[in-house]
C-alpha cells in the first residue's frame, strides 16, 4: 500500500537485544519482548520501494510477508553494514549464470558512490544478467521522480561515513515526509534546506538516547528535542505534523517505556518494529 510506510525495523546496528550482549538493557529487553525487540532499521513503501536492505531482510520478509521480487526501487542511505547487505542482492539471478528472478521490469539501486562501490565489490555473478540499474546519487540535494510520481530528494547526513543521505519524500498528493535515521545534529546547510519545507511527518534519529555526546553521527534524545523545538519555531513542522524517532541502540539505555515517557509529552512518538505510518494529511 502506497498510503502507508512500514517501519520494518527500529534498532541500531547491533539490534536490541544486541547480538552477544549481556548488558542490563538487553536482559530487560529479552524479558519484556514486544516493542523492546528491535531489528535493524529499514522502511518499506508499498510493494515496490525499499529504503535500506540490511542483515534483517529475511526476518522482515517473514514477519511482514514482503515480496522482494516486486521491488522496483532500492534506496540505500549509506554503506554501513546495518543498512546494506549487498551480498544478498546476488540472489537476483539463479546460480551464477541463471536468469534474473524479478517478477517484472528492472530493480534500480539508488545510492552514493560508496554504496555502489560496495555493491560492485560484493558481486558474485555477472551484473549484465541481473536486470538491475545503478543510479549514482552525486549532488547534494539531488532529486529523483519515480514513475509513480513519488519524488525523492537527498541531503547529506551528518554521519560517520562518506556518502550518507537523509531523504525528503513527496507523495503525488503532496504529503511530504522526512526520513533521517542516521544523522547527528543537523548542519546549518541542512537547516537551510529543511526551512523550505513544512513536513507532514518526520522520522528523526534517536539512536544515542541518554548518552552524553555533543558531536556525533547520531542524535541523543536531548538533541531530538532541541531539533524539534527549532523546527517548530521555523515552521518546518506544524501542530499536525507527526513526529517519530527511530533507530535505537541498546547502549543508549532506553527501553520502550522510557522512550515513551521521555518523548510523548513533547508530541514525539518512539517507533517500534512493524509500526505503520499513514501517509495522509491530518
Ligand atoms: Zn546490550
Ligand atoms: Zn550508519
Amino acid at each position: 500500500m502506497m498510503d502507508e510506510l512500514l517501519i520494518c525495523g527500529s534498532g541500531a546496528s547491533e539490534a536490541v537485544p544486541a547480538l552477544f550482549c549481556t548488558c542490563d538493557l538487553c536482559k530487560e529487553a529479552w524479558k519484556r519482548g514486544g516493542k523492546d525487540r528491535r531489528s535493524r532499521t529499514a522502511y518499506q513503501l508499498g510493494e515496490e520501494i525499499r529504503i535500506d536492505f540490511g542483515p534483517d531482510i529475511m526476518l522482515h520478509r517473514e514477519r511482514y510477508g514482503l515480496h522482494y521480487e516486486n521491488l522496483k526501487h532500492l534506496f540505500i542511505s549509506h554503506p554501513h553494514r546495518d543498512n546494506f547487505t549487498p551480498i544478498q542482492v546476488n540472489y537476483h539471478i539463479h546460480g551464477e549464470e541463471g536468469p534474473a528472478l524479478l517478477a517484472e521490469g528492472d530493480l534500480t539501486l539508488h545510492g552514493t558512490k560508496p554504496v555502489l562501490d560496495q555493491f560492485k565489490s560484493n558481486l558474485t555473478c555477472d551484473f549484465s544478467r541481473m536486470r538491475m540499474v545503478l543510479d549514482e546519487l552525486e549532488e547534494d540535494f539531488g532529486t529523483r521522480t519515480l514513475e509513480n510520481g513519488i519524488r525523492f530528494s537527498f541531503l547529506w547526513a551528518n554521519h560517520y561515513c562518506e556518502g550518507a543521505l537523509n531523504y525528503i519524500i513527496e507523495m503525488p498528493d503532496s504529503f511530504t515526509f522526512f526520513i533521517g535515521t542516521d544523522t547527528g545534529k543537523f548542519q546549518e546547510e541542512t537547516w537551510k534546506i529543511l526551512s523550505n519545507y513544512q513536513f507532514d511527518m518526520m522520522i528523526l534519529d534517536g539512536t544515542a538516547g541518554l548518552l552524553d555526546i555533543e558531536e556525533g553521527g547520531h542524535m541523543t534524545a536531548k538533541q531530538v528535542l532541541s531539533s524539534v523545538e527549532r523546527m517548530r519555531k521555523e515552521g518546518i513542522v506544524k501542530d499536525s505534523t507527526r513526529l517519530i524517532t527511530n533507530h535505537f541502540a541498546h547502549c543508549a539505555k532506553m527501553l520502550h517505556s522510557d522512550l515513551e515517557a521521555f518523548y510523548l509529552p513533547h508530541g514525539i512518538e518512539p517507533a517500534y518494529d512493524g509500526m505503520k505510518v499513514a501517509l495522509k494529511k491530518n
